[in-house]
C-alpha cells in the first residue's frame, strides 16, 4: 500500500526520511565552489597570526597620544618603517612611533595605530593632532580564528567566502560529498528530442522539454545529470529505458504517472522490483506525483506537464538531491510577500503560483502573478522568479495580504525547513 493524497509537508517528510548522504571525495579548493563540505574543518592556525595594523599610520603607545589635539599636538620620534610582510626590528618605547602599513605586525610596546590623516611628519618626527585612535586600529592575534576552532561545518555549501576562509587556514583539498548522479527519463509517445524538431514542425510531435529543463535543474542543484532519454508509452520499452538508470543515486522520471490509459510508469517500477511508497499529493500544480525506490535508490515520478514537472522537482526532487549531496539545509528559503492582486483557489490544495517579485514603495516585496497559471504553460514559469505558496484555505486571499514565496534563483543559504 502506498501513502496517498498527503499534504506537501507530509510528502516531503516521507521522501526525505532515511535518505543517506553520499560518500566523500577530496577536490582542489579552487574547484570546490558549490560543493558540500563532508567534514567539519578546524583551523591549525590562529588568524590573524600576529597583532597587526588595520590602517596605514603610526604604531604608538596609547598613553603617549591621549590628549593630543590640533591645539596641543603630540610629537613622537619615528624609529623605523614596518611594511606589510616585514617585522619590526625593535620595540616602540615612550615618546617613540613606528611608521606602519596595514597588515604589518605591531612592534612590541605599541598598542595603537594613529591614522596617517591625523599626522604631519617632518624628518624623523611625527606630530599627532588627534587622540581618537588611542587604543585602536589593531587587529588582535586570533580575533578572527583561534587555533582548533571549526571554521566551516560539514553540510555547508561552499561559497566564495568559505573558499577564502579555507585557503587562509591552509585547506588545499577539502573533503566534499560526491555529486549525486541523477537519471532523467521522459515518458510519452508524443515526445521527441530537439533533433526531431522536423516532427514538431510537421505537427506530429512535441519536444520533450522536461528532458532539458530537468537536466538544467539537476545541474543547478549541484547534481550530475544522466539523461537516459525518452521512453514511449509501452511497458517493455519503458522498462528497458529505466534499466539504464541503474547505478545512479536518484532516478527522476516525468510523465505517465497519472491515471491515463497509457500511464505505465508505476506498474513498470513495480515490475522491475521497485516500490511505490507515495502517490498523489494535495497540491497544484503537480498532484499526480509518485515516489518510491528502484534499484535501491530513491525514485521520484514527476507529472509530465512541464510546469508541474519543474514545480515538483523544485519542492521534492531538489531537496532529495541536496540531501543525497550532504547539504544540511536542503530546502529553499521563503520570503514574505504582499499580494498585488486577489488570489482565488478553485480547490483546497496547496498552490504554487508563478510570480514576479517586485519592490514595493514601503520596502516590502510584492508578488505579481505571471499570467495564466495552467500547468502546461511553461512560459509562466520562465517569466517568474518565484513560486507563491498559497495554503489550501482560505479559498480567497485578498490583495494586500502577506503570503510567502520561494525565490527560484539563488537559495539564500538554504533552509532546513520545508517551505509550505
Ligand atoms: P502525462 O503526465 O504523461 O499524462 O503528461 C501530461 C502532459 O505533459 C501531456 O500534455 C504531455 O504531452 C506533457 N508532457 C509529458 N512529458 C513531457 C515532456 N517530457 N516534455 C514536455 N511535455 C511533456
Ligand atoms: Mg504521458
Amino acid at each position: 500500500m502506498s501513502l496517498t493524497r498527503l499534504s506537501v509537508g507530509e510528502a516531503s517528510a516521507h521522501m526525505l526520511a532515511d535518505v543517506p548522504a553520499l560518500g566523500e571525495e577530496t577536490v582542489e579548493l579552487r574547484d570546490s565552489l558549490g560543493r558540500v563540505l563532508a567534514r567539519d574543518v578546524a583551523s591549525p592556525v590562529s588568524l590573524p597570526l600576529w597583532d597587526n595594523a588595520s590602517m596605514d599610520g603610526f604604531a604608538v603607545r596609547a598613553t603617549d597620544v591621549r590628549g593630543a589635539s590640533t591645539d596641543a599636538p603630540v610629537s613622537l620620534r619615528v624609529v623605523e618603517t614596518i611594511a606589510a610582510g616585514r617585522r619590526s626590528t625593535r620595540a616602540v618605547g615612550p615618546g617613540e612611533a613606528a611608521r606602519i602599513m596595514t597588515g604589518a605586525p605591531l612592534p612590541p610596546g605599541a598598542d595603537s595605530v594613529v591614522r596617517v590623516e591625523d599626522t604631519t611628519v617632518t624628518e624623523d618626527v611625527v606630530r599627532i593632532r588627534d587622540d581618537r585612535d588611542a587604543g585602536t586600529n589593531v587587529r588582535a592575534v586570533g580575533e578572527d580564528v583561534r587555533t582548533g576552532t571549526v571554521v566551516v561545518r560539514a553540510g555547508t555549501t561552499l561559497r566564495a567566502a568559505h573558499i577564502g576562509v579555507l585557503s587562509s587556514i591552509g585547506c588545499a583539498r577539502p573533503a566534499v560529498h560526491r555529486r549525486p548522479r541523477v537519471a532523467i527519463l521522459a515518458t510519452g509517445d508524443e515526445l521527441v528530442p530537439l533533433e526531431g524538431f522536423d516532427e514538431v514542425l510537421a505537427g506530429r510531435r512535441i519536444v520533450s522539454s522536461n528532458s532539458y529543463s530537468l537536466e538544467a535543474a539537476v545541474r543547478a542543484a549541484g547534481g550530475e545529470p544522466v539523461v537516459v532519454g525518452i521512453a514511449p508509452d509501452d511497458p517493455a520499452a519503458l522498462a528497458a529505458r529505466l534499466r539504464a538508470a541503474d547505478g545512479c543515486d536518484l532516478i527522476v522520471t516525468s510523465g505517465g504517472v497519472s491515471v491515463g490509459d497509457f500511464d505505465y510508469t508505476r506498474t513498470v517500477i513495480a515490475a522491475l522490483g521497485g516500490s511505490l511508497s507515495l502517490w498523489r499529493v494535495r497540491m497544484r500544480p503537480g498532484a499526480p506525483l509518485g515516489f518510491g525506490r528502484l534499484f535501491g535508490v530513491p525514485w521520484i515520478g514527476l507529472p509530465g506537464n512541464p510546469v508541474s514537472a519543474l514545480v515538483t522537482f523544485e519542492l521534492f526532487g531538489r531537496p532529495l538531491l541536496r540531501t543525497l549531496g550532504g547539504a544540511a539545509q536542503p530546502h529553499r528559503r521563503t520570503v514574505p510577500v504582499v499580494l498585488e492582486e486577489d488570489v482565488v483557489l478553485r480547490a483546497p490544495l496547496t498552490h504554487f503560483l508563478r510570480c514576479l517579485l517586485v519592490d514595493g514603495d514601503d520596502g516590502s516585496l510584492r508578488a505579481r502573478l505571471t499570467g495564466g497559471q495552467s500547468s502546461g504553460m511553461l512560459t509562466s514559469m520562465s517569466s517568474a522568479d518565484a513560486l507563491l505558496v498559497v495554503p489550501p484555505e482560505p479559498a480567497t486571499v485578498r490583495a494586500g495580504s502577506t503570503l510567502r514565496a520561494i525565490p527560484l534563483d539563488g537559495d539564500l543559504g538554504g533552509s532546513a525547513l520545508f517551505p509550505a
